[in-house]
């Protein structure tokens, strides 16, 4: 890896059922510079989830305990279940000069912004209501309430993508992966990003 001053952190974004979890895991497959922050939840597993791979697991308790310790760099209610990224996380992978995903919702994202002024935020739209509502029935994972909640989540949390620096609508996953690689790209190519590496060039030019 070329040297960094230390790892972007990107925040990716996206109501749920946009295939934000698919294309990140492409993203980390095919990039040994990129980490996602495994996040903490109190949402069960759903089926093929493992503990400290997908989420880190944590009983209510444990979480509002880690929130009154000051843990998290953020941390949501997110369909009546707590999420959150901790600070410990995000520092270890940046100190070692990742690039950092942190896959969070609207609410999580705000926080970031505020704390992480530098950071990149990136939407994923889906290409219309229609596919949203299809995908995410033949999903088949939640039941029918939960689909209807999430379905009425969309509307705002879609009307949130203003706020993020780029919109990327995921119609084609091979297309919205390379827009991803390339807004990843162009964060790497910063100059802020490149300090170290330049001024050790110059030092021994
Ligand atoms: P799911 O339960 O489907 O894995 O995730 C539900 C929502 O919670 C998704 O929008 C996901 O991005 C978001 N989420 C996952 N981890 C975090 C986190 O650490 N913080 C916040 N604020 N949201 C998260």
């Amino acid at each position: 890896m070329q040297q960094t001053q230390k790892g972007n952190i990107f925040i990716i974004s996206a109501a749920s059922g946009t295939g934000k979890t698919t294309l990140v895991s492409r993203l980390l497959k095919n990039n040994s510079d990129l980490r996602v922050s495994v996040s903490h939840t109190t949402r069960p597993p759903r089926e093929g989830e493992q503990h400290g791979v997908h989420y880190h697991f944590v009983p209510k308790e444990n979480f509002e305990s880690l929130i009154e310790q000051k843990a998290f760099l953020e941390h949501a209610n997110v369909f009546g279940n707590y999420y959150g990224t901790s600070i410990a996380a995000v520092n270890q992978l940046s100190g070692q000069g990742f690039d950092i995903i942190l896959e969070i919702d609207v609410q999580g994202a705000e926080q970031v912004r505020r704390t992480l002024p530098e950071s990149i935020g990136i939407f994923i739209l889906p290409p219309s209501f229609e596919i949203l509502a299809s995908r995410l029935k033949s999903r088949a994972t939640d039941s029918e309430e939960i689909i209807a909640t999430r379905l009425a989540q969309a509307h705002y949390e879609i009307e949130q993508a203003f706020d993020f620096d780029y919109i990327v609508v995921n119609e084609d996953l091979d297309v919205a992966e390379a827009d991803l690689l390339h807004i990843i790209r162009s964060g790497r190519l910063k100059k802020s990003a490149q300090q170290t590496f330049l001024t050790n060039l110059l030092e021994n030019f």
